[in-house]
């Protein structure tokens, strides 16, 4: 069992930890929040008084943060992990943040003779209770052998996505196909009602036709199809539009600064910018469709 650090304990963060106390690894875990660190410490954890604290006497070190500013703040710095941390550490970001900051981390890490992986996942708060996350890994061969076990305690699958930075940049890729592709399905139910087709015979077609995908056949946007999607419960999240349009900003950044070309991804973004903008940040991502039937 391995001695390891867990910084960051909030809706991921917290049943992320809990998987791995029930594997029997030991912990020790910060958060800003005290409350968040009182829940885990009930649970078996040991409570440090910073990040640089959960570091100490751990392998392994384990951080699931908000956004790129905040992995900044905990792993650089002459407080931050890298610095705190002893060669042979492995340092795990789980948080999903910036390619540029990513890479920045790593070549810190590497300075100081640190292993260091991005590994955003995929799965949401249901997959960090259930265990079946899915990560995506950014990072050397070697480091990624050494975590694989461990995020496998907390996950059903963890991608190798290549070098540095490279886990981070198939999660916002992944992502922005998420969030176009809701919209096209929308879309789609929205020009059905208009021209007299019901919601069960579009998707009876399109389920079965060209138009099939993940945001229509497991995350129908409308009531009915699939009895789990939030469309269901009033559109309660599950991944709430505030999320989807941090993640589609993150891929319109990255496609700035590499010059690739994603006029749908942007166009995405600005959709999404204009939904949240009605109070709706802590909205189902889906319910993008309530605003689509009233936006023309
Ligand atoms: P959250 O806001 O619930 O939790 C973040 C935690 O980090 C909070 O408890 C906060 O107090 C803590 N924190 C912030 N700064 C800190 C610091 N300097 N030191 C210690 N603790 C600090 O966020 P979340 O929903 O758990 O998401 C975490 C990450 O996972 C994000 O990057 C998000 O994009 C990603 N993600 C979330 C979901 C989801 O459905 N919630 C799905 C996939 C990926």
């Amino acid at each position: 069992m391995a001695a390891i650090g867990f910084i960051g304990l909030g809706n991921m963060g917290a049943p992320m930890a809990r998987n791995l106390l029930k594997a029997g690894h030991g912990l020790r875990v910060f958060d800003l929040a005290a409350n968040a660190v009182a829940e885990l410490t009930g649970a078996g954890a040991q409570a440090a008084a910073s990040a640089g604290d959960a570091a100490k006497g751990a392998e392994i070190v384990i951080t699931m943060l908000p956004a790129g500013q905040h992995s900044r703040a905990v792993y650089l710095g002459e407080a931050g992990l890298i610095a705190q941390a002893q060669k042979g550490d492995l340092l795990i970001d789980c948080s999903t943040i910036d390619v540029a900051t990513s890479r920045d981390i790593h070549a810190a890490a590497a300075k100081g003779g640190i292993s260091c992986l991005d590994a955003p996942v995929s799965g949401g708060v249901a997959g960090a209770a259930g265990a079946t996350l899915t990560f995506m890994v950014g990072g050397s061969a070697e480091a990624f052998a050494r975590a694989e076990p461990i995020l496998r305690t907390m996950g059903k699958a963890a991608i190798h996505a290549g070098g540095p930075g490279n886990g981070q940049a198939a999660k916002i890729c992944n992502n922005m196909i998420l969030g176009i592709s809701m919209i096209a399905v929308s879309e789609a139910f929205v020009l059905a009602e208009k021209l007299g087709l019901s919601d069960a015979t579009l998707f009876e077609v399109a389920s079965r036709a060209s138009g099939q995908c993940w945001s229509l056949t497991s995350y129908c946007p409308v009531p009915g199809p699939v009895p789990e999607s939030p469309a269901n419960n009033g559109y309660r999240p599950g991944f709430t539009a505030a999320m989807m349009l941090k993640d589609l900003k993150l891929a319109e950044d990255a496609a700035k600064t590499s010059g690739a070309g994603t006029p749908l991804g942007n166009a995405a973004t600005d959709l999404y910018e204009r939904f949240v903008a009605t109070g709706k940040a802590g909205t189902d991502f889906s319910g993008i469709i309530e605003w689509l039937r009233t936006a023309a």
